[in-house]
């Protein structure tokens, strides 16, 4: 049965329909309702302030209508529920002026919001045009819902046959309708919770789908051979003997787990998470210095030229007195500087190479490159992995992130990944005391930080811009300079931010690690990283411009030591803008901070826009419907092994949408 068959579907409406790309009644049928109006009248007993109510109210006077200002209007008069007298009122609808008249009967959408005797309404249309029940809408362009509405009911009515794309073993197990209760029920719903178990269905397919796909990958994965390293244990435990501490428990059991991987003949995918300040990067250099000792090349790649510097004094420090030749590639060094690197890196004449993205530019080859550390990995693309990783042979990776990434986010983001990661922190980490705070509120925070400098300890103040803007109405490095200044006279007070050139920003921040400076003012240029264990103290101006783990992470930059740390987040408008902070307040955890972030502002945003891996579902919600996730990934091991036709046919379709990049 052809679209153009179907009645409601003249040649216009074909043509809008194939520029929407809907070809066939499936891509009609399979074109989901973007929300539903529920129209069901409410009894005037169930009234409540503040709830939306759907109300069949009888006119009692004429409307009167008031002009407030350009563009809003406002037409108000009054009704009656029986005995119950009452005023609506309605925005921007002076057309409906003439149209209400005493003793007409109107259905009015909206609210009773500080008493009962005025109404707020959002929507009025005459009882007469009132349909009870649930309406679908379509919000396509240039056709109306009414249309698409028609064209559905007809397609509904015609013989048609959906293939169904679960197992019947799967529908039974889950109690699944078929597919073609299902699109009835998302296009014709006659309760709410229909809809809600169609959607269901729908994500865990996608979920499904999704979880074979996991499967098969980390099947064809455990093919890529890779040779084991063989390292030398004796001189790794003597390095580990030297480090000025005792590793904790979970870097220990993540250093295992790396090495667990180096021991197999294939190659590691893994993802070392762990808050900022748990002590990643001493794990990565063990790591690395284990390969070292099995003869091949590491690459370690970070973000910013401040990470890779101060990795590059790190590994420098712990590494003295040990035969590693370590090199730091940056965009700043001479081009002379460049070559000699990039011939020596060739030749097998280094062994440790740092650096920012000049490690994948083309002219850098290895020789026997067996290790891949990306430092900070979600700032980097699947593009720039792909780089990194094809300039050895399968080498091992390892990626780290301080923004925790739950499991199955980051097996779906990374596609094979195993995951470790540190949850308690080096013993002496302190709780970082948050506080939200606003302009009257400052001069506490002030002198907080006077106290702090008189134990010359050290202070950053974090502003979302660098220069005063017209439009923004926010701190900037600049004003808060003229602030800080004139509060702390006495104090050395240094600025940072992206715009200066690299020179400079070397200059103020090896300042601040000598502690020749006591206020360091700066963008977020400092988020990713940078270890000052002086710091203790924190003023984040405008804290309501950043997401929650990107100041969960800024905040980290204080209380690397035994002192205790402060953190104020400055807002506005204490009363509207804390809401969304308090959790900071409340919790250390960056795991459940970065789970609340997600929840709130979804993977999408959390990680912003380099990370193309995270799949993106119609219907499923990677976060938020982790029941329907379990029960995908527990089932789809069955899937994989049934005979039937239907989950041979899936396999066959997961398999065939696996690009060869996945594989390398
Ligand atoms: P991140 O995980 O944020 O990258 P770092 O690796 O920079 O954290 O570690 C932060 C600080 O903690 C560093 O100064 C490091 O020397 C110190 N550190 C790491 N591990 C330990 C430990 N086991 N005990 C004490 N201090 C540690
Ligand atoms: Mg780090």
């Amino acid at each position: 049965m052809d679209l153009q068959n179907i009645s409601g579907v003249g040649k216009v409406t074909l043509k809008k329909l194939k520029e929407l790309n809907i070809m066939s009644i499936y891509d009609m049928l399979f074109t989901f309702p973007r929300k539903y109006e529920i129209n069901y009248l409410n009894n005037i007993e169930e009234k409540e302030l503040e709830k939306t109510l759907i109300l069949k109210i009888e006119v009692t006077s004429k409307p009167k209508l008031f002009y407030i200002r350009k563009k809003l209007t406002k037409l108000t008069f009054s009704a009656k529920i029986e005995n119950f007298k009452f005023q609506i009122s309605i925005f921007n609808r002076e057309f409906l002026t003439h149209s209400i008249n005493p003793g007409e009967y109107l259905v009015a959408t909206g609210k009773f919001l500080k008493n009962y005797n005025s109404f707020s309404a959002s929507n009025i249309v005459l009882f007469s045009n009132f349909q009870e029940g649930i309406k679908p809408l379509y919000n396509i362009k240039e056709i109306t819902d009414y249309r698409i509405r028609k064209i559905i009911e007809n397609i509904i009515k015609q013989d048609y046959k959906i293939t169904d794309n679960l197992p019947l073993f799967i529908k039974r197990k889950r109690n699944f309708e078929s597919i073609d209760e299902i699109i009835k029920k998302i296009h014709l719903p006659e309760k709410i919770s229909d809809v809600q178990k169609a959607k269901d269905r729908m994500a865990y397919e996608e979920f499904l789908y999704f979880s074979v796909r996991v499967e098969t990958i980390k099947k064809l994965n455990q093919r890529v051979i890779t040779p084991k390293k063989n390292y030398d244990i004796t001189k790794v435990k003597s390095l580990i003997q030297t480090l000025p501490f005792e590793l904790t428990h979970d870097q220990k059991s993540a250093t295992n787990d790396i090495f667990k991987d180096f021991n197999k003949n294939t190659r590691m995918n893994r993802l070392l998470q762990g808050d900022v300040g748990s002590g990643k990067t001493i794990v990565s250099l063990i790591s690395a210095y284990a390969i070292v000792t099995s003869n091949y090349q590491v690459a370690i790649l970070a973000p910013t030229l401040v990470l890779a510097q101060q990795h590059f004094q790190t590994f420098k420090r712990y590494l003295n007195g040990i035969d590693v030749k370590i090199e730091l590639l940056t965009s700043e060094i001479s081009q002379l500087e460049k070559k000699r690197i990039a011939k020596a890196v060739s030749e097998n004449k280094v062994d440790i190479i740092i650096g920012t993205h000049s490690l994948l530019q083309e002219n850098i080859n290895f020789s026997r490159l067996g290790f891949v550390i990306i430092d900070e990995q979600q700032r980097f693309g699947v593009e720039q992995r792909k780089v990194i990783r094809e300039k050895g042979v399968n080498p091992d990776i390892l990626m780290m992130t301080a923004t925790p990434i739950p499991r199955t986010l980051a097996i779906s983001m990374f596609e094979n990944t195993d995951v470790s990661t540190i949850k308690e922190k080096p013993s002496d980490r302190k709780n970082i005391k948050t506080e939200i705070i606003d302009n009257d509120s400052l001069e506490k925070a002030f002198k907080v930080i006077d106290k702090e400098i008189q134990n010359n300890h050290q202070i950053y103040v974090i502003c979302p811009l660098i220069e005063k803007s017209e439009t923004r109405n926010q701190i900037s490095v600049e004003e808060a300079f003229k602030i800080i200044s004139k509060r702390f006279k006495t104090a050395k007070i240094d600025i940072l931010h992206g715009k200066m050139s690299d020179e400079e920003k070397i200059n103020t921040l090896s300042n601040f690690y000598n502690n020749s400076t006591d206020i360091l003012i700066s963008t977020t240029v400092v988020e990713v990283g940078v270890n000052v264990n002086n710091a203790t103290t924190m003023l984040i101006f405008n804290a309501n411009m950043f997401g929650l783990s990107q100041i969960h992470q800024l905040r980290g930059r204080v209380g690397r030591n035994d002192f205790s740390a402060y953190c104020f987040l400055m807002v506005d408008n204490i009363l509207e803008e804390s809401e969304r902070l308090e959790i900071l307040e409340e919790t250390n955890d960056g795991f459940l901070i970065s789970e609340h972030d997600l929840k709130l502002r979804g993977p999408g945003e959390v990680f912003g826009s380099l990370q193309s891996g995270i799949p993106s579902f119609k219907f499923a919600n990677i976060i938020t419907d982790e029941n329907l996730r379990e029960m995908a990934f527990e089932d789809a091991t069955e899937v994989l092994k049934s005979k039937d036709e239907i989950s041979k046919k899936l396999v066959f379709k997961v398999i065939k949408s696996i690009d060869s990049y996945n594989l390398d």
